[in-house]
Formats: structure tokens, sequence, C-alpha cells
């Protein structure tokens, strides 16, 4: 008998026909002899829509109260799920966060996951029922109700599954799975059956819809997610440790396996930062302690005994990073802060690129010859990213797309 965690997101249970697609979904795995376990998202938009009504309340609601909040949203969508799955004759219970023993830290709205205590849920299995768990939230040591952050009913699902040693872990959502690129962006893009969990990783955090904490999760307890769409019947695709994914062996092959592009970015540049020891931790500490995450860094040579220091963060906190950084550039007496908002990151990801030639000059080449102009450039073993102008996103994953012969079968 197979253990089977799946979780389906928030336009999989859009609305009722949707609740009872996806119950008959899971009553349908329960029926195969495997102990499921099914994690929701809520029903379509209602976290921002909780979000929003809080805003009208309140310009800065508390945060124990709005993760109280919503999280109600994962118990609407849970609970009735639970019923429409009795109502087929499967027996089956919904669990909160808390009841299904997802311990947390007090970080309320991206709380991290302490534990998960699966007594309660095995009891239920134990049982003959199909568990329904509440996906993004759980609860910390004081008893209050915590969120993970936005996205992380796929975390729970993760979690829940690494915790209980489950045979494979189910994403359904409205996709068929993981594509070459967005195809919102490039038409051509094509389903990929299998992808790497560093490959993955990259690509969640670089646009593509999988929280990247899950996958990070997902890695580290090396738990198989396989990605697929739950309207339609489709093979999907398999994110995992990527073992025998190369065959035929061989060194010679087209390294890059997909295009990533994320227009959430913004750029700051501090000049004339005083060239000494430890100015780098003095500007980058002041933003950590701020909770603002920095991404790509860069640092020109220095001259006159100062440079330039610029970063990328997420644009949601621009207007926090700016003022931050007019406090920074004050206390070390640099130039005044300077910042972009409409900028993007496109991105070459695949296993193998570092130690095989010619593949920044490659990307390179296909902007230039798309007239797209590269603002800043970082890379890591598995990546090549570059940050273009907003507007240029499409055309650049779509020149990519093609300069790496993408849109192919491999
Ligand atoms: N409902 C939450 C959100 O919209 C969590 C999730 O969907 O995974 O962020
Ligand atoms: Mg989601």
């Amino acid at each position: 008998m197979a253990l089977i965690v799946q979780k389906y997101g928030g336009s999989s249970v859009a609305d009722a026909g949707a609740i009872r697609n996806v119950a008959r979904r899971i009553a349908d795995s329960r029926a195969a002899g495997n102990r499921t376990v099914a994690v929701v998202s809520a029903m379509s938009d209602t976290t921002d829509e909780l979000i929003a009504l809080a805003g009208q309340i309140s310009d800065s609601p508390d945060p124990r109260e709005m993760d109280v909040l919503l999280s109600t949203g994962e118990l609407v969508s849970c609970t009735l799920l639970a019923m429409a799955i009795r109502s087929m004759g499967t027996d089956a219970i919904s669990l909160s966060g808390a009841q299904a023993g997802i311990r947390t830290d007090t970080g309320h709205g991206k709380a991290r996951i302490a534990m998960v205590d699966t007594s309660r849920i095995s009891e239920e299995l134990d049982q003959g029922k199909v568990v329904i768990v509440a996906g993004f939230q759980g609860v910390s040591d004081d008893m209050n109700v915590t969120t993970l952050g936005r996205g992380a009913s796929d975390l729970s699902a993760v979690a829940i599954a690494a915790a209980l040693g489950a045979d494979r872990c189910e994403v359904y959502s409205d996709v068929e799975g993981i594509f070459t690129a967005d195809p919102r962006l490039v038409p051509d893009a094509r389903r990929l059956d299998e992808v790497g969990f560093e490959e993955m990783l990259e690509m969640a955090s670089y646009g593509a819809k999988m929280a990247p904490r899950s996958i990070e999760m997902a890695m580290v307890y090396d738990v198989p997610i396989l990605v697929a769409s739950s309207l339609r019947e489709g093979p999907g695709t398999l994110i995992h440790k990527g073992e025998g994914m190369k065959f035929p062996v061989g060194e010679i092959r087209n390294h890059v396996r997909s295009i990533a592009a994320d227009s959430n970015v913004a750029k700051i540049t501090i000049p004339g930062v005083p060239e000494r020891t430890g100015s780098q931790a003095s500007v980058f500490e002041p933003l950590t302690e701020a909770g603002i995450s920095v991404d790509v860094i860069v640092q020109n040579v220095a001259v006159d005994g100062s440079a330039d220091i610029s970063f990328t963060v997420e644009r949601t906190d621009f207007s926090r990073a700016i003022q931050v950084a007019e406090q920074i550039a004050r206390d070390l007496g640099a130039g005044v802060p300077i910042g972009a908002d409409g900028l993007a990151k496109v991105s070459i990801v695949g296993t193998g690129m570092q130690n095989a030639p010619g593949y920044a000059s490659r990307m390179f080449r296909a902007l230039a010859d798309a007239e797209i102009a590269i603002e800043m450039i970082s890379t890591s073993e598995i990546r090549i990213t570059c940050l273009v102008a907003d507007t240029k996103i499409g055309d650049a994953a779509r020149a990519l797309h093609v300069a790496f012969q993408l849109d192919r079968p491999s």
C-alpha cells in the first residue's frame, strides 16, 4: 500500500464543481488502495480577498490576527472537500494545520516549520480515512495560528510527505507540469518529463510556480514531487534527485533545461561607498535587519578609494529598501542611492553548464541580437541570470528559448 500526499492549488478548488472534481480524484486514489493525504490551498483568490479586506479595516493589521484571518481560507476549502469526499461514500476528515501537527516558529506571515508531529494524521489514516489538511498554516509553541508565506501550501504538502515518509508528493494545479519557459511568455514552451531538484530550485526562485521553500525541503528529505494538472489527465513533470536523467550518458548535449523569467525586481545603487575593510558588511547588515532579502550584488572596481555597490531586491521591498539605503549612505558618507524598479531577471537554467564552455557568451549574443541591454549579470553553478528592462522580458525569454533550442524535443 503506497502512501501518497496530494496537494491541490486554489484554482483546482475554485468552486463547488471543482471541489467535487478534486474529491473524486482523492476518492479514486483511496479506492486504488493508497493511504491518501490531501493538502489544499484556499479557493482561488480567497487569500488576496482576505488581505484586501483587512486593508480596509486597518493600515497595519496585527500580524497575529492577520494569520488567523488568512488561515480561514484554507479551512473553508478543506472542510468542503472533506464533505464532498464523504458524500461519495469515502470516509474523510479535515484537519487544520495545527491539528495536523504543523509546528512553527512565531514568525507571523512567514513562519518556518519547526517540526511535523504526524501522530494525528497517522491515527486517522490507520482508521482508513482520507485526511484533508489545510495548507499554508501551522501553530507556534505559544498556540498561536501562523501562516507560512504566500504560496506555501506546497511547503505544507512536502513537509507532511517528508514527515510521513510518503512514497510521493503530487502537486496538482491548472498547469500540466514544469515547462521549458513560462508558456504565457513563450508560446512554444514544452513540458519537461523530469527536472532535478537543484534545477527546479533555480526555476522556482526565478519565476516558475512552485514555492522555493517547498523544493528546498523536498531536496533535503528527498521527496519526489509530481507536478500535474487536476483538470486534464497527463504525465506531468517529476521533480526528483535526477539520477538516471541523462541518458544516453555523454557530455556533449544541451545543458540548458529552461528559461526562467521574473519581473518582480528592483535595483538600488549606492554610489561612492568608501573603500575599507567591512564596508560591504555595513551596507548589507541594515538591510538584513530590515528583513529585506538581497539577490544579485555587483560592486565595481574602486577608483579614488570608493566603489559603487548595486544590488537587487524584490519590487515589493523596493520603497523600504530605498529608505534603508539612504540611511546607510548617510552613515557611510556615500553618495545618494539611485533606484530603478522596472527591471526583470531572465535566466538560463541547467545542471552541467559550469564546466561546459560557451553558455554565457551565447546568452549575451542572443540578447544582443534581440537588441536587449543587460543591466547586471549573476551566475551560479547551474544558472546564468541577466537583468533586463521589464518591458523586454518576453522578447528576452523568446530569444533565449530559440537560442538554446528548447523549442525542439531534446
Ligand atoms: N492560499 C495561500 C496563498 O494564496 C497559500 C497557497 O495558495 O499556497 O498564498
Ligand atoms: Mg498556490
